[in-house]
């Protein structure tokens, strides 16, 4: 039976061997999940898994892991991944707020936030997956070499991110306010939002920051 046509996401979701249902048991052992010991790169907020799976395909030497708050999204990716199995990709349904019960400190080599939800009111900038809060999960989880690499067509959340990243003490790598006119433009893997977002108009900015390695 194929996934689409069973009701509820959530269980197919659990049907699919790329997702992993109890993740906290794998903390500090990912590697075994692949097989194989390769840099892990992790999306958080993956979406439908575009990025994911063009990435994955682009890089087999990398294991990649990507993690979305809602399983009806996931459930998208997981019907990709059905269609064309990608050996170095797992999908995780998961909270980032959870970040640190699933991967061990030094585990991962690189963070990717693609177009995170903004959360525009104040009161909610905790929620913002590039505030010191996150940083500081993001810091317990990222080799020392670790980066993390943030794009948004929302130059408020950027501007918000690049004074996050100075306030949690990281080293701001690069950033522009224009990717796809930039230097960094080089090998530029595009999201879907990033997609959408650029063809209406919407100039791309992106970040890269790494912390202060200890
Ligand atoms: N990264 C994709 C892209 O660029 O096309 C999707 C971007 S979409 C605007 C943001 C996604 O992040 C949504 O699917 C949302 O459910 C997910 N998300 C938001 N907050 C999250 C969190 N705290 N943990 C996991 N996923 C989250």
């Amino acid at each position: 039976m194929r996934l689409r046509n069973i009701p509820g996401a959530k269980d197919a979701i659990l049907e699919c061997d790329w997702v992993i249902d109890e993740p906290e048991k794998f903390k500090g052992e990912w590697a075994s999940v692949f097989g194989e010991k390769r840099p892990l790169f992790l999306e958080v907020g993956m979406g439908k898994g575009r990025f994911l799976m063009d990435m994955a395909r682009l890089y087999p030497e990398i294991n990649f892991i990507g993690i979305e708050k809602y399983s009806s999204v996931l459930l998208r990716a997981v019907q990709k991944l059905e269609e064309e199995e990608l050996p170095n990709v797992r999908l995780i349904r998961m909270d980032a707020e959870d970040l640190e019960n699933v991967f061990a400190q030094g585990e991962l080599d690189r963070i990717y936030l693609n177009f995170s939800d903004p959360w525009p009111k104040d009161r909610h900038a905790k929620r913002r997956l590039t505030s010191t809060r996150f940083l500081e999960r993001y810091n317990n989880i990222l080799t020392p070499e670790g980066r993390v690499m943030f794009k948004t067509d929302n130059k408020d959340l950027f501007d918000f991110s690049l004074e996050q990243v100075e306030e949690a003490g990281w080293i701001l790598e690069n950033h522009t306010y224009d990717l796809h006119h930039s230097e960094y433009n080089e090998g530029n893997v595009m999201t879907e939002y990033e997609e959408k977002f650029s063809a209406k108009g919407n100039p791309i900015c992106r970040l890269v920051a790494y912390r202060h390695a200890k």
